[in-house]
């Protein structure tokens, strides 16, 4: 049995589909969320929403941890988020995306974030994100919401 997930790449129509929250984190979202994990740091990313693995739940995983220069994995999983706040402020940062292969775009959003959401203990938890950070916590949010950070890009083009 796999311990990793394939990651699925645009245009495929699950991407593009809203996840549905999850009534708890029980066993098998705490696997699916491991799961996850484990494919994101083979890909390597620092994010992943289940969309990406072809699964239509409302769970995000990210670690920024720079494990090529060393850095202690810090591993951030999540149920059901939602932003609750963000700033007037805007960040542009340059995104890309495992499901969007050599694709690399500034993107503009909140410079910082608010989000509420369930941990891999099934326990209500807030983070407050700014820079890379904000930018991650948001493109996986959005994933959830079958939003693609291309999509922000049509305007500009
Ligand atoms: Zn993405």
């Amino acid at each position: 049995m796999s311990n990793s997930y394939d990651i699925i790449i645009v245009p495929d129509p699950v991407l593009k589909q809203t996840a549905q929250p999850v009534s708890k984190v029980d066993a098998a979202v705490q696997k699916q969320m491991d799961k996850m994990l484990a494919t994101m740091y083979e890909a390597p990313g620092i994010g992943l929403a289940a969309n990406q693995v072809n699964l239509l739940n409302r769970v995000l995983v990210m670690d920024l941890a720079r494990k090529d220069e060393g850095e202690a994995p810090t591993p951030i999983c999540m149920a059901n988020p939602e932003i609750i706040w963000e700033s007037e402020e805007l960040s542009v940062m340059q995104e890309g995306c495992l499901s969007i292969p050599q694709q690399y775009a500034d993107v503009e959003r909140p410079a910082r974030v608010r989000v509420k959401y369930l941990n891999r203990e099934g326990k209500q938890d807030e983070l407050e994100a700014d820079g890379l950070l904000s930018h991650c916590v948001q493109h996986e949010i959005d994933h959830l919401n079958g939003v693609l950070f291309v999509d922000y890009l049509s305007s500009l083009k």
